[in-house]
């Protein structure tokens, strides 16, 4: 039984990073990189060369993957929820209305950090036991950290590096190590 569990979590894995790399493929030509908006306070924050690695795309309706039909009724709740901003590994997308939203792109980069420093099938798992066993989007330990370092962008808190914070509390979240 366990064996059977862990085959499907496999397979809806592989499914969704499937997803991911087409729906990136599709939208190629439409990506720029975060440094190339000229957001001015964002490089307090992020070094030049990872405002120069995260890319972004603007679009009507953000790409949410057919998690229902992957079997993840669980996430049924997160198909309809029509966000605003969605990160899949270093690309995320951002609704055309907050194209010059530099607080939602601050959240979106705290997404492709850690992305980044979990690596595509750790994120994938983190995030949707995280979503699962919290209960919700926003009780999902990593929407906390990306929430509050947003706040604390948005407060104006003094430049701290965002990157080097999200590696350390994503070391002492469990089970991730
Ligand atoms: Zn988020």
């Amino acid at each position: 039984m366990v064996v059977v569990r862990m085959n499907q979590q496999r397979r809806q894995l592989s499914g969704m990073l499937e997803w991911i790399e087409c729906t990136l493929a599709a939208h190629r030509s439409e990506v720029c990189t975060v440094q190339s908006l000229g957001f001015t306070r964002l490089p307090q924050y992020f070094s030049a060369a990872t405002l120069a690695a995260a890319k972004t795309v603007v679009i009507p309706t953000i790409p949410v993957p057919p998690l229902t039909m992957m079997g993840l009724s669980e996430f049924a709740d997160f198909e309809r929820m029509a966000p605003d901003g969605i990160t899949y590994l270093d690309t995320f997308f951002v609704r055309t209305p907050y194209a010059r939203d530099e607080s939602l792109h601050f959240h979106e980069l705290i997404h492709v950090a850690q992305w980044d420093h979990l690596g595509p099938e750790r994120f994938l798992t983190a995030y949707a036991a995280g979503h699962m066993q919290s209960g919700g989007y926003r009780q999902n330990p990593l929407e906390i950290m990306a929430y509050q370092l947003q706040a604390a962008f948005d407060l104006r808190s003094p430049p701290f590096d965002v990157v080097a914070r999200v590696k350390r509390e994503l070391d002492a979240l469990h089970p991730f190590g």
